[in-house]
């Protein structure tokens, strides 16, 4: 088959488009045909060596697929080849504490898939037969595979995590990410008032039609002096983080007593400094957030039935030119999802 794989960490130009064996599937496996996989920053990071010990070499990425079913393993039922399937992308043993209480990620055995398995940049991959979900209805291949991990993220983040109210008002960094721009629509569908950023001024209209209530540009705008004055010196009572170093003090300044401040990641470094005076005085709450369960992900994906959600695909690019696709993401010139077509 066909895959882009790197065989040593590094740039981009360590992505190479060549030949690759067909998966070997277990028996409770499946095969997958490919026809879509959505980028993901945890591409660019398994790539670039962070974790390096959990990544297989040689690495096929991409969590976020859908396509069809080609094969199934002698122990999985309810699956047909030929099927039009999106896959899950938490791999957990389904049966620990952890999991039985909606905290997936937190199993023992978490994997996700295309990053510590092999994933999605591929013509064929094998997946447990536990991680298929048929294709939703409103979907085709290209926007269904623009779904799972920044939905899931974005839900466990504000449901789970935050518990965002309606009324409250929640400041969301970077809504052209793709985390961002999922934030952005599950936040107003909650009933908040979303406040959100961007990084270049050409895509605050892409920002408004998602539902964000204001846009401030985090490039040429103080983002917490802005959100006082949209707030009236209130500020926000949830911060969505996904950015980490660069944003955290404009984060802990843009926080309303009680505030709550949930981060999934960390894409401009993971250190920051913490007056903890200010935490405890103002009574914030810090929240770590990772991934989602699958109970979380099936009630994300009920919202894509009525329109409620939709994917955000920024641009399609052919498998083959997988790395001029994490260029773009690398630089920040994306507006929601970036995705590879596989023929
Ligand atoms: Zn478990």
């Amino acid at each position: 088959m066909k895959a882009v794989r790197f065989h040593e960490f590094g740039g981009l130009e360590k992505l190479q488009y060549e030949d690759a064996l067909v998966p070997k599937i277990g028996p409770s496996e499946v095969l997958v045909r490919v026809r879509a996989c959505a980028l993901n920053h945890l591409d660019i990071w398994a790539r670039g060596g962070t974790r390096s010990d959990r990544i297989p070499l040689p690495h096929i990425s991409g969590s976020d697929i859908s396509g069809e079913i080609s094969e199934t393993g002698d122990l999985v039922h309810g699956h047909l080849k030929g099927e039009k399937v999106l896959v899950i992308p938490g791999i957990s043993c389904g049966t620990c504490d952890y999991c039985s209480n909606g905290w997936d990620s937190l199993c023992e055995s978490y994997k996700i898939v295309g990053y510590e398995t092999q994933g999605g940049y591929a013509e064929y991959v094998a997946v447990p037969g536990a991680n298929i979900l048929p294709l939703p209805d409103k979907l085709d291949f290209d926007h269904a595979a623009a779904v799972p991990l920044v939905f899931v993220t974005a839900w466990h983040m504000l449901v789970t995590r935050a518990h965002l109210a309606p009324g409250e008002t929640v400041l969301v960094w970077a809504a052209g990410s793709g985390v961002g721009s999922a934030a952005v629509q599950v936040a107003k569908l909650l009933g908040a008032r979303v406040i959100t950023t961007v990084g270049n001024d050409s895509k605050k209209e892409k920002a408004l039609n998602l539902g964000a209530d204001f846009v401030i540009n985090h490039h040429s705008q103080d983002v917490p002096g802005e959100i006082k004055r949209i707030t009236n010196g209130r500020k926000v009572n949830v911060v969505f983080d996904h950015v980490g170093e660069a944003t955290w003090e404009k984060s802990m300044k843009s926080m309303a007593p009680a505030g709550r401040l949930v981060n999934c990641g960390v894409t401009s470094g993971g250190k920051a400094e913490i007056d903890i005076r200010y935490v405890f005085v103002k009574q914030f709450s810090l929240m770590g957030s990772y991934m989602g369960g699958r109970g979380e992900l099936l009630k994300v994906l009920s919202f894509f039935e009525d329109g409620k959600l939709r994917p955000v695909v920024d641009s399609v690019f052919p498998l083959a030119e997988a790395a001029k696709a994490q260029e773009r993401m690398e630089r920040s010139e994306q507006f929601g999802k970036i995705v590879l077509k596989v023929p």
